[in-house]
């Protein structure tokens, strides 16, 4: 039997199934014990995170009081390391031709009647310029797994391609890459290809239930796939993306297993995982949510995000259109930092709305608003709605990126950057009922920059913005 050991690079042993269900019986025995129940919450109000197995006793404890404790701790860090900032970004999908079985996604080869689509270079030009119309300036590309169809080759000119447009003040100045787990020869050419970050959605993490929901095409193999964060920052790539799809598993080994691979992370390459995506299984072509009998509801939902929050306060945590509007909103006072906007789920839809009989989502997108009306929204709510790319941009990756996180300088630098992207936004897309709103926000919160020093320069920039045609300034 397979020990636990979060520093060694096999599956099993870092995502040990025998650790989990003991961390799992821990919890239901410790669920009503107040006083160890306090001191995790006492632990976790130093800021420096919690483990799986004390997350576990947060997650087991139903009671009331307790709950709220949680979700208060889990707003104010949040309110700590985030401040008000919410990044925008979108999903680009390349490809959805996929050789594998993943029977709770359409684009699983057995699926015949969806229609498969491949974006050529003119088509990705004519999506991105389409997506740097709405303002966006972040894209998650996102691609099935075929090695004919879809070669690495393919993503790689992608990358390029979309690298190199800049049409009239547009620019996407960072593309993260979500595609099957590959080699480290692989992951080394999506590196100097330039990329932000490499997201994989760990699915489930119990190799029995993996196992059974993939049962065929290469992803089948649960060790590759669990392994493949290892080989992704051997091949030089300082910033990953976990997640898992709620609604395959039980939510409560999913948890413990998600936050195993962010401690494994942290005690094998010294830098635990840059985001956590939430994402919960939706509804699309030939797939019924009902079908999975896991699902979980809003509040087992927001308190799952509240507790990653609080045991990964460094970790960004993204939420996508799959939620409503309410969901999301109720998840960005929780711990939600980045969350898509305007997204178009299938291949080719940003430049052209597809007909019906074309159907190539990956999933029914569940917030349709704008990119525009999800920017304002998010003004109302006090939020600032942030463009930034600064960090990638920078050289500021991995124990870098973290390094700043940690001295508490992210305020003087986040800050200013949300405001001065914001700015260009306003300035290039926005209504004028979000500009209007836009303008006040970025007036305030102009205050909020600690460092003196700094508040005049973003000042600067910003009128550089506004009154000379000057974009991407940064800190
Ligand atoms: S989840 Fe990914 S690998 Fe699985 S069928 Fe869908 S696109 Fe293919
Ligand atoms: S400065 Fe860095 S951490 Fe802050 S929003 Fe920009 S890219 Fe993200």
């Amino acid at each position: 039997m397979a020990i636990y050991d979060p520093k060694s690079l096999k599956a099993e042993e870092f995502i040990n199934d025998g650790e989990i269900m003991d961390s799992l019986k821990y919890a239901d025995e410790n669920k009503d014990n107040f006083e160890l129940i306090d001191s995790i919450i006492e632990k976790a109000r130093l800021r420096k995170g919690i483990t799986h197995r004390e997350a576990s006793v947060l997650l087991a404890c139903d009671d009331e009081e307790k709950t709220k404790e949680i979700f208060a701790l889990a707003e104010q860090i949040k309110k700590d390391f985030y401040g008000d900032r919410i990044v925008m970004f979108a999903p680009l999908y390349l490809s959805n031709y996929c050789v594998n079985g993943c029977v709770y996604c359409p684009y699983h080869a057995k699926n015949k009647h969806i229609c498969r689509k491949k974006l050529t270079q003119d088509e990705v030009r004519t999506e991105v310029t389409a997506l740097q119309d709405m303002g966006h300036k972040r894209l998650a590309i996102e691609a099935g797994e075929d090695p004919v169809n879809n070669p690495i080759e393919y993503i790689l000119e992608c990358i390029d391609t979309i690298y190199s447009i800049k049409h009239k003040n547009g620019a996407i100045r960072r593309v993260n890459v979500n595609i099957a787990a590959t080699t480290v020869e692989n992951y080394k050419r999506l590196h100097d290809a330039g990329i932000g970050t490499y997201i994989l959605f760990q699915e489930t993490y119990n190799k029995k239930s993996y196992e059974v929901l993939h049962p065929t095409g290469p992803k089948h193999n649960y060790d590759y796939h669990t392994e493949a964060m290892d080989r992704a920052m051997e091949g030089g790539i300082d910033d990953v993306g976990l997640g898992v799809l709620f609604g395959l598993e039980l939510y409560r080994y999913e948890l413990a297993g998600l936050l195993m691979h962010a401690e494994h992370l942290e005690a094998v390459h010294g830098v635990g995982p840059h985001t956590i995506s939430v994402p919960r299984i939706r509804a699309a072509d030939d797939i019924d949510p009902d079908q999975f009998d896991n699902g979980i509801d809003d509040d087992t939902f927001a308190k799952i995000i509240a507790i990653i929050r609080i045991a990964v306060p460094y970790t960004g945590m993204i939420i996508s259109t799959r939620e409503s509007a309410a969901m999301r909103k109720r998840a960005l006072r929780l711990g939600i930092s980045q969350i898509s906007g305007g997204s178009r789920t299938s291949v080719g839809g940003y430049a052209e709305e597809e007909p019906e009989e074309e159907n190539s989502a990956q999933f029914d997108v569940s917030d349709r608003r704008t990119l525009d009306e999800v920017v304002r929204w998010l003004m109302e709510l006090g939020y600032i709605p942030s463009f930034c790319t600064a960090c990638y941009r920078e050289g500021r990756t991995g124990d870098r990126f973290m390094s700043l996180c940690k001295s508490g300088q992210i305020q003087n630098c986040c800050h200013p950057n949300a405001l001065m992207t914001l700015e260009e936004y306003l300035m290039d897309y926005a209504s004028p009922e979000t500009k209007e709103i836009g303008d006040r926000v970025i007036e305030e919160q102009l205050q909020n920059i600690p460092k003196e020093k700094v508040r005049q320069i973003a000042a600067d920039y910003i009128e550089q913005i506004k009154n000379n045609g000057k974009r991407d300034f940064r800190f």
